[in-house]
């Protein structure tokens, strides 16, 4: 296969990356195809989720294939109440007398469609294209559980000992996580303490070698809603008098951030300082690491420096917008509501709860011409900045993507939330956490025509897998 030139795969039976592309090959892609399938939407997005049954169909699907795995002792199951979505724990015991416990980490949960795919191509329509698998969830973040489980099993069929492994996988992350702190304390007695987290639910920014997550930022999710009028009335009799909804909302947002240049205007949301070390990969181009139209001007001075601004910089975006029919249908009419659904991003080192106590204070202070506001905070979740990395932890990341790509490892900040990371940090202060992920140029998670890329879905299950045995040895010579 041609597809994996360009990690030049050694035959099968050799090191750890020729079992892990055989494992990709023969079990995990048809498997990840039918997950493709699955409409599992997060629930948010579908608050039907329940009777709809996709996200337990899902995770049932990814226990019965762990289940199949030629992993002794394995055992999966699928914790979950009524009202809560459901929790797959995979737990494999420990071989070859090492001792310890790894928790890797992922989600099943599924962004929404969200804009038109190519042709050919769609959410839940598995397609692989040379190194690239398309469909919603692939990347973000359905690979996971697969490569946890596969680092497993290569590392068994090796001979190679290591520690105990959970494999947690939850279905409310792209919802801000709500269901996983109760999750957390039932499993809790399971999980023990572990000495090591792996997060495979982060992004690199190449495909070149490993990528580190040094920081992530924060996230607010709110709606608000302007209100002028009880029905909709003719704009030719109103208009002049009433204000419309929409300008109002646009007051309103304006005090969020400035609208010429976006820079969010609450200072709780900014970050005291901003760190300035980013491991810049060679030849980073904003340019191409998004479908920018022609002509387009970004923000940021430097390449470099929106690497940072990604990273530690407030921005609002509008998601979603209600009270406002479709081009075609739209009608010479002053319409009563407008309601915005927004979503800000928060530096690292910002505390949500704060950030959220301002952003309401400032939305509900004041309603422009008197108008009827209403501010909701759906979601609050912190960012997470990464303290100093083990050396041992270090070592072992570095080797991977060195035996991996010839190269060693890059990190830099993410701009998106992963609100586990900060959950976990605050349960298990000092244990080391490694966030990495596939989420690269151009595979474009939450967007249309998101793909998984195949190599580098290979190396970081080996990158896994290279972390287990290191965590093994380590928290072993410690007991002895
Ligand atoms: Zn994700």
């Amino acid at each position: 296969m041609s597809r994996n030139a360009s990690l030049s795969v050694p035959p099968v039976g050799g090191d750890l990356r020729g079992r892990a592309h055989r494992s990709w090959e023969d079990d995990v892609l048809p498997a990840l195809e039918r997950y493709t399938a699955i409409p599992c939407l997060s629930p948010d997005f579908d608050e039907d989720w329940e009777a709809a049954g996709h996200l337990a169909e899902a995770a049932s699907l990814l226990q019965e294939w762990s289940r199949d795995r030629a992993v002794d002792g394995l055992h999966a199951e699928v914790l979950g109440d009524s009202g809560r979505t459901p929790l797959l724990l995979v737990d494999a015991p420990a071989t070859g007398g090492r001792t310890g416990t790894v928790l890797v980490y992922g989600h099943l949960d599924k962004q929404p469609a969200l804009g038109e795919w190519r042709d050919g191509l769609g959410p839940f329509t598995p397609v692989r294209q040379d190194d690239r698998l398309y469909g919603r969830g692939t990347a973000d973040d359905g690979y996971a559980l697969f490569a946890a489980v596969t680092a497993v099993e290569i590392l068994d069929a090796a001979s190679i000992p290591r520690p105990r492994v959970v494999v947690l996988v939850e279905a409310s992350e792209e919802s801000g996580s709500p269901d996983l702190p109760g999750h957390l304390d039932a499993a809790s007695a399971t999980l023990g303490a572990p000495d090591l987290v792996v997060c495979l639910d982060s992004g690199c920014l190449s495909y070149d070698r490993l990528w580190l997550t040094s920081s992530l930022r924060g996230n607010l999710v709110a709606t608000v809603s302007v209100q002028v009028l009880s029905e909709g009335v003719h704009s030719g009799s109103a208009g002049g008098i009433v204000p419309t909804s929409f300008r109002l909302l646009r007051l309103l947002l304006d005090r969020l951030e400035d609208p010429r240049t976006g820079e969010v205007r609450l200072a709780a949301l900014h970050a005291g300082n901003r760190p300035a070390v980013q491991r810049m990969p060679p030849g980073w181009d904003a340019t191409a690491a998004f479908p920018i139209v022609p002509g387009l001007e970004l923000e940021g001075a430097s390449d470099e420096d929106r690497l940072v601004r990604r990273a530690w910089t407030p921005v609002l975006a509008v998601t979603g917008m209600d009270g406002i029919p479709a081009v075609r249908d739209g009608g010479n009419v002053l319409r009563p509501c407008t309601t915005a659904k927004i979503s800000l991003r928060l530096p690292p080192t910002v505390d949500a709860a704060s950030a959220k106590a301002a952003l309401e204070s400032v939305l509900s202070a004041e309603p422009p011409s008197g108008a009827r506001v209403e501010v909701r905070v759906d979601g609050a979740a912190d960012g997470w900045a990464a303290p100093p990395m083990d050396g041992w932890v270090d070592q072992a990341f570095t080797r991977a993507s060195e035996e991996l790509f010839g190269t060693p490892p890059g990190s830099f900040g993410e701009g998106g939330t992963i609100p586990f990371l900060a959950m976990l940090t605050e349960r298990y202060p000092g244990v080391p956490l490694v966030a990495t992920g596939v989420l690269g140029p151009g595979s474009n998670a939450h967007g249309p025509n998101e793909f998984l890329h195949l190599p580098m879905a290979e190396a970081v299950t080996v990158a896994t897998a290279r972390l287990v045995e290191a965590a093994g040895t380590r928290s072993t010579g410690k007991a002895g």
